[in-house]
């Protein structure tokens, strides 16, 4: 099959090298000419723009980094709504929020496009091992035609409901993800000034009422799990102000249907000052910087 993938950041190339192992031609854009070359070594083809890439397939994958970015590649002249063949299937896996979600699919509709939110979650250990979750909302049509080139990257494809509702399933997981962050990292710091070896400690709460996957899969605690963010100066994974972002979404979400959020609302004040100290960049895992000090 031939898909365009447009954002190769951290989770953006290993879910096209996924694509391509697949057995898929895939059509590649990035604002970064860097990113471009490293998708084409492992064997994408390079576009020069979103139009270009977008007259060339049938399928569009997006994985951009926010809302209004998603909103000007998808709707800008030379972006992938004016561009794409009637009938594309337009795939758009950025955590965005449901309300753009919403417009983008009924613009969509507008010229014969099918267009479904697919937010993912599963970070980029996830993306590197095909094992993403991906939430979709979107017609039934539409999540059908989606689910053999989902399955290529992810291991559990979910129908969340109509268009939107795949990105409010993703704010509702990334707010978790954001508190357990911080709460890990305390806990972690606490035991290790306690005494405890931080190894120990993880297994333990691993196998205790404690655990969950930031624990296990992503402990923030330098050396506990090889290869992750935290075991690589919190280089790579998830940055900090791409969780500010996500809290943000949540937080704006709730006040929509009056829901209080009391414990996203402080997470998101610590990621803030993470990216105030010029850490923004960072893994969220290098929260737990914070309680080591
Ligand atoms: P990233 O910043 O590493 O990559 C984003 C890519 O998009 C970059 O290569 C950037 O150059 C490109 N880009 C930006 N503007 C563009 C434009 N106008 N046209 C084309 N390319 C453009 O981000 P990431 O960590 O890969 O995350 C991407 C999305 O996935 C975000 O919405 C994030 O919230 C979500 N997400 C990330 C993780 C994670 O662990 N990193 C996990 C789940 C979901």
């Amino acid at each position: 099959m031939d898909i365009g993938f447009i954002g190769l950041g951290n989770m953006g190339i290993p879910m096209v090298r996924n694509l391509l192992v697949a057995g898929n031609q895939v059509h590649v854009f990035d604002m970064s000419d860097k990113a471009i070359s490293e998708a084409v070594e492992y064997g994408a083809v390079a576009t020069s723009s979103i139009s270009e890439l977008a007259k060339k397939v049938d399928v569009i994958v997006s994985m951009l980094p926010t809302p209004a970015i998603v909103k000007e590649v998808m709707v800008s002249p030379e972006g992938v709504i004016p561009n794409a063949r009637e009938g594309t299937l337009v795939i758009d896996c950025s955590t965005s929020d449901p309300k753009t979600a919403v417009q983008l699919e009924a613009l969509a509709v507008t010229r014969g496009l099918n267009l479904i939110d697919a937010p993912v979650s599963g970070g980029v250990p996830g993306a590197k091992a095909g094992t993403l979750t991906f939430m979709v909302g979107g017609t039934e049509a539409g999540f059908l035609a989606a689910k053999p080139v989902l399955t290529a990257m992810g291991q559990n494809v979910v129908h969340c409901g109509p268009p939107g509702s795949g990105q409010a399933a993703k704010l509702c997981n990334n707010l978790l993800l954001g508190v357990s962050t911080i709460a890990v990292s305390e806990s972690m710091c606490l035991g290790v000034r306690l005494g405890l070896d931080p190894s120990v400690l993880a297994n333990i709460i691993n196998s205790s009422s404690g655990r969950c996957w930031v624990s296990e899969v992503y402990n923030p605690y330098p050396g506990v799990v090889s290869g992750s963010p935290a075991s690589n100066d919190f280089l790579g994974g998830f940055a900090c102000d791409l969780m500010i972002k996500d809290l943000s979404l949540a937080l704006d979400a709730a006040h929509g249907v009056h829901q209080p959020l009391p414990m996203t609302a402080a997470s998101k004040q610590f990621f803030q000052i993470m990216s105030h100290q010029g850490n923004g960049a960072k893994d969220i895992t290098a929260i737990v910087r914070m309680f080591q000090q």
